[in-house]
């Protein structure tokens, strides 16, 4: 279901805090001009998030031009790993702009060639060689043609199937579209490759066969030989649920790859730097994948993407036949070192790990509460709250909406509900936020949550 928010202007409550400031009608009154010119000139497809315009951003706070100010639990889309508008960040880009080196394609610059190093440096064995992008949906179109060039080289004409998993997201391009397991999303592209093969995802909820033996299995069913897989990529966590596989699935699924030589593809998109508690989100697993891809966290602001992998599949393509225009434009790599700075130095892994624990623990003390919660997924500052209908596994879209309206207008800011029948709440702050920030935004979304429930209740 396609849904907007309502932009007449309403009353809500004043708030006012260290962290949160709504002073005026929600939706303001003086943003709506900006709105309606939005609605004229971009695309439906453009609206559909909250209706906040935003002004300024900084750490892990969001301020429109009126005087409201949100505790930001998006990060943008997962974007703002170091915090938003870091000064480092901002001098950093101002400092090569300044530089008067503002792009050079695929000529050496010598910043390109330190933010490869850093990444390929942090990264574990045998991630070592690094391919840098603008988006996430282009590091999973050339992990797409890693995996079927490597298969093709394996000397089997039929080795080009690329597994992936029921409800995952990997980008709206034609092949990232393809691989990801949501059918609505696939309507457009009516001639699919049949190359392209979706199984269950094991997130312990609406998959109930979270062992290997299912992965085996759903192979089986499609009717795919072993020999014939070219590479699996899966979300490192699903982003519509924020939902991990187990541990020994990712370990027999690395082995499984290594028999079968398929490549092993960690769409780290979401999950990259910090966000789930660890540096990497495959760390999680005690595995390693064959190509890692990265993205929306790498510069806490700017657009690069990656692709690490192994030396050997890295190049497999000869030299000027894997480009892109705007690979490693030096003002997003000084953007990017600059934020993998601060999440290195800052340890915001570590912060993302504690704050999480804080997080999840409330979360699942709000989930015994309430039976509209199925489950609480996620790791350090990722959550997913899957709301359904009680004692089932439907989603229940209207209560998600519902909630993050009301978390909005209260002044936690999160993008539109997400994950399968639009019932997913969730939870992404930037990675420096603090204890206070995270207890007072979890008071909020227990408040609205309690409202909601007692308001369908009186209506029942
Ligand atoms: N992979 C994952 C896991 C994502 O979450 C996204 C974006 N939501 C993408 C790929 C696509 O990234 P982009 O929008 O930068 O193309």
């Amino acid at each position: 279901m396609v849904r907007e928010f309502d932009l007449t202007p309403k009353r809500v409550p004043r708030v006012e805090t260290a962290f949160r400031r709504i002073v005026t009608e929600f939706v303001v009154p003086e943003s709506i001009p900006i709105l309606q010119k939005l609605q004229e000139y971009e695309p439906v497809a453009m609206r559909g998030q909250p209706p906040v315009v935003w002004d300024r951003a900084e750490g892990f706070q969001v301020y429109d031009a009126w005087g409201n100010r949100w505790i930001d639990w998006s990060s943008g889309v997962l974007i703002a790993n170091a915090g938003h508008g870091r000064k480092e960040i901002a001098d950093a880009i101002a400092r090569q702009a300044g530089a008067r080196l503002l792009t050079n394609y695929c000529f050496p610059s010598e910043i390109r060639a330190r933010l490869v190093e850093r990444l390929a440096t942090l990264l574990p064995e045998p991630l070592k060689k690094v391919f840098l992008l603008t988006t996430g949906s282009e590091t999973v179109e050339c992990a797409i043609k890693l995996c079927r060039t490597h298969g093709a080289r394996s000397g089997s004409r039929t080795k080009n199937v690329i597994v992936s998993y029921d409800k995952s997201f990997h980008g709206r391009t034609l092949g990232s579209q393809q691989a990801g397991g949501i059918p609505a999303l696939k309507e457009w592209i009516g001639n699919l490759d049949p190359g392209f093969v979706q199984i269950p995802f094991p997130d312990g909820f609406r998959t109930a066969d979270n062992s290997f033996e299912g992965f085996e299995r759903a192979l089986r069913e499609h009717n795919v030989q072993p020999r014939d897989v070219a590479g699996v990529i899966l979300e490192t966590y699903q982003g519509g649920s924020a939902a991990f596989a187990p541990a020994e699935y990712m370990q027999a699924l690395r082995r499984w790859c290594t028999t079968h030589d398929a490549l092993l593809v960690c769409d780290e998109v979401q999950a990259g730097f910090g966000r789930t508690g660890t540096l990497w989100g495959f760390e999680h697993y005690g595995v390693v994948p064959d190509l890692a891809l990265f993205g929306k966290g790498m510069a806490s602001s700017l657009p690069i993407s990656a692709v690490a992998g192994r030396p050997d599949v890295m190049d497999l393509h000869p030299a000027g036949s894997m480009t892109s225009t705007h690979t490693g434009n030096p003002v997003c790599c000084a953007a990017a070192l600059a934020s993998i700075d601060l999440v290195v130095t800052e340890d915001l892994a570590g912060n993302a790990r504690r704050m999480g624990a804080v997080l999840h623990e409330r979360l699942r003390a709000l989930q015994s509460r309430f039976p509209q919660i199925g489950s609480v997924d996620g790791k350090g500052l990722v959550a997913g709250i899957a709301c359904v209908a009680p004692g089932t596994q439907a989603p229940d879209g209207d209560l998600a909406w519902e909630l993050v309206e009301r978390c909005v207008q209260k002044g936690v800011l999160m993008f539109s509900p997400v994950g399968f029948g639009g019932g997913t709440v969730k939870i992404s702050p930037p990675l420096v936020i603090h204890e206070a920030a995270i207890r007072e935004s979890l008071a909020v979304l227990e408040e609205a949550f309690g409202e909601i429930v007692r308001q369908r209740a009186v209506a029942a």
